[in-house]
């Protein structure tokens, strides 16, 4: 990786779009599928030297647009071995050990939670699985338990009441996707009113449900714990209690958010986590690890269960094996092979232990606190929010306010083009109305220094200054 270093002035490839997609192009002259093979020596080292060479460095303090972490060196480590025993949870015969890994992580990760011992839990590819996994089991268990329904077997067609779900605008758009998959429909997202700080209101949502027509039949209730823009965390107990009032399913994506857990200062914000009937959680964001580390966690295993489980006998089930414990994962899944992605957690965890993994979260909340203040002093930013978790939100402010979305959309494109520093890029609706452009910082690398970020600071000052002079 040293060689990468050395030519580069940032975390990204310098020469944009264009420059990347010309050295690989280079690379990638031959065909995939050569006549006859290479050396695997040389070439995993020439694809790996040009992979680096494009490739985002993760450990850079600029690299501030997404939510990837860098990997622990024990997790890649662990990746290996993963990849070498190349074990799979779908049968007993596929993964045994891994199957005994994957319990043990997610039944530890459910306690920690604060869930008792029928939660059940699963790994998934990312919180979008997660999510779509649990707008299932809401699909699944309210219909069952409404309209003695099974929707598995009978679908959804020619119900007699329309199926939805209720949550406020800022959750992940996974969940309107899952709804579309689901055969609900993004339309029957339900939009709830948000207090102040952006939190979930539990007084409209108890307002939004006495007001749906007889027609209606509400199944889920979505919460948010650490919302993908600024990391908002809604009031998760006062939810479930509107949840328990209606018989709804309350699910909660605490994708980015489950890192407060692991903090003694952040993990009173979670408080109420236990309530949800399902938490999606990802460890590929906070939590150090390579993707896929991501999980859904559920109160009752059943529910996982009934959605997933195969009703039939098929080549992975046959009763008498299972009465004898020899079955596999699948039935709790939308996967069947799938790896033993629960490896990397348990070593990563068992290295880290509570008091580093708290003090990790803890730095990057830090360096966004460090981020706020540092923008709240400067007159030509705008800061949205103070950061609950280690997300902060701002935007350039130009002469001519009608400028502002066009400046802020081209400092980051000029940036991001040189390799220089990586900011990511939202939309939110302003005072009055109107969708604006806005930046986010990013951080998850908790060996940041904070000079570091007042560099970062600076350095798109400048250049979004020099952009609005240009005009
Ligand atoms: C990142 C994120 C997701 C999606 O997770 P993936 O692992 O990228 O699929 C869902 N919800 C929230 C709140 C997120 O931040």
């Amino acid at each position: 990786m040293s060689e990468v270093r050395h030519d580069r002035s940032g975390p990204g490839p310098a020469g944009g779009y264009h420059g990347v997609a010309e050295s690989a192009r280079a690379l990638m002259a031959g065909p995939l599928l050569p006549e006859l093979g290479g050396a695997p020596h040389d070439v995993l080292a020439d694809v790996t030297r040009a992979f680096a060479a494009g490739s985002v460095d993760l450990t850079h303090p600029a690299a501030l647009a997404r939510m990837q972490p860098p990997s622990l060196a024990v997790a890649a480590a662990a990746e290996l071995v993963v990849a070498t025993l190349n074990q799979s949870l779908h049968a007993w015969e596929s993964g045994p050990f891994a199957l005994e890994i994957e319990r043990f992580v997610t039944a530890e990760l459910a306690t920690l939670i604060g869930y008792g011992s029928g939660a059940g839990g699963t790994l998934t590819s990312g919180g979008s699985v997660s999510n779509l996994m649990a707008m299932t089991m809401a699909r699944d268990s309210v219909l069952a338990r409404r309209l003695s329904r099974r929707p598995g077997q009978e679908g959804v067609a020619g119900l007699h009441r329309r199926p939805v779900v209720l949550a406020q605008e800022a959750i992940h758009f996974s969940i309107g996707r899952a709804l579309r998959i689901l055969g609900i429909g993004e339309d029957q997202l339900i939009p709830v009113a948000v207090d102040a700080d952006g939190r979930t209101s539990a007084a409209d949502a108890r307002r939004v449900l006495f007001g749906l027509p007889g027609t209606d039949l509400p199944l889920a209730l979505v919460a948010l714990a650490g919302s993908t823009d600024l990391g908002v965390i809604d009031p998760l107990r006062e939810l479930a209690e509107v949840a328990r009032e209606h018989d709804l399913w309350l699910h909660a994506d605490a994708a980015y958010g489950a890192g407060a857990l692991f903090s003694e200062r952040l993990r009173p914000l979670l408080d109420g986590l236990s309530e949800a009937d399902s938490v999606t959680m990802d460890l590929h964001k906070f939590g150090w690890l390579p993707s896929s580390s991501a999980m859904l966690l559920v109160k009752s295993r059943g529910d996982l269960q009934d959605s997933f489980g195969l009703a039939t006998t098929t080549c992975l089930t046959s009763a008498d094996d299972t009465e004898q414990g020899y079955h596999g994962l699948q039935g709790e899944s939308l996967q069947t092979t799938r790896r033993a992605d629960a490896f990397k957690i348990l070593v990563a965890l068992r290295c880290l232990g509570r008091e580093r993994l708290s003090a990790m979260v803890d730095a990057c909340h830090d360096l966004a606190i460090h981020a706020a203040e540092r923008i709240r002093e400067e007159p030509r930013l705008e800061l949205v929010a103070h950061p609950p978790l280690g997300a902060v939100l701002f935007r350039y402010l130009t002469d001519d306010p009608g400028k502002a979305d066009e400046v802020n959309g081209a400092a980051r494109r000029e940036l991001m083009a040189t390799g220089r520093l990586l900011l990511a890029r939202t939309h939110l609706v302003d005072g009055a109305g109107v969708q604006r452009v806005y930046l986010k910082l990013l951080f998850l690398n908790p060996e940041t220094a904070p000079e570091q970020v007042d560099d970062v600071i600076a350095m798109f000052l400048t250049t979004a200054r020099r952009i609005e002079a240009e005009g």
